[in-house]
């Protein structure tokens, strides 16, 4: 089938969704400049992730995590902007078309672009939390503690501050989790983009939708093994489909 087709053919099943579930992975946030674990640009080298995103590395050394968040983290999100994939699911929530918006990006750019039915499974690197207290801080709130102390210190207690993110080695959420399966069995349409479908949950979730009786739609620029149990399958970037469709 050609694109343009395709296109209007997802057009036309999103009119007529009632329960649409978008399930966004790594490629829609690549398309705000916001590096994978694994990109190729040199410019995480500095940083491994095996250390930086691992919760017994955090425990152990809590400051590399910290000293990755000031130098290139923090950086890279204040400068992110929502790109036209995230405004064009905020303004289908608008439109009373979003069930959820699941997603597997931690960078709380759907957030930004104004979603708010957001399930975010590994959290995200801009809330933070005091381990202690439990008192939560934003990234400006916690940018300014890091300018005296590394690792940064509750305001409060003085206690230690972690991101509301899943490291490797912890357990998603099983309450969003939970969420993000249920809104999956309901969908009558899933839109799985970005994503390379591997990982769990985002393996199973469209299968989920699937067995349910959604139709399945993988919007992702490289094939995905789950190609063969959809709908429609598009090779072109996120941005363009949904910016198309809106
Ligand atoms: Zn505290």
């Amino acid at each position: 089938m050609e694109l343009i087709a395709k296109i209007e053919k997802l057009g036309k099943w999103v009119a007529e969704s009632q329960n649409l579930v978008v399930f966004t992975g790594a490629g829609v946030s690549a398309e705000s400049g916001i590096p994978t674990y694994r990109g190729k640009d040199g410019y995480w080298e500095k940083y491994d992730p095996e250390k930086y995103a691992n919760i017994n590395y955090f425990n152990q050394d809590p400051s590399y995590y910290w000293n990755f968040f000031k130098e290139v983290r923090y950086p890279v999100l204040k400068t992110a902007k929502p790109n036209l994939a995230h405004k064009s699911i905020a303004e289908l929530e608008t439109l009373g078309k979003i069930k959820s918006v699941i997603t597997q990006n931690i960078d709380g750019l759907h957030k930004e672009a104004g979603s708010k039915k957001v399930l975010e499974l590994h959290g995200n690197t801009r809330t933070f939390s005091c381990l202690e207290c439990k008192a939560e801080f934003n990234m400006d709130q916690v940018n300014e503690f890091l300018k005296k102390d590394l690792p940064p210190k509750c305001n409060k207690c003085s206690g230690l501050i972690r991101p509301q993110v899943v490291f490797f080695g912890e357990s998603l959420d099983p309450i969003i989790l939970f969420r993000a399966e249920k809104d999956s069995a309901k969908a009558d349409l899933f839109i799985a983009a970005g994503s390379s479908l591997v990982v769990q949950p985002a393996a199973s979730l469209p299968l989920i939708a699937k067995n349910h009786g959604a139709k399945l739609v993988i919007v992702n620029i490289d094939p995905t093994p789950l190609d063969l149990y959809a709908d429609l399958v598009i090779n072109i970037s996120a941005s363009e489909v949904f910016s198309k469709i809106v």
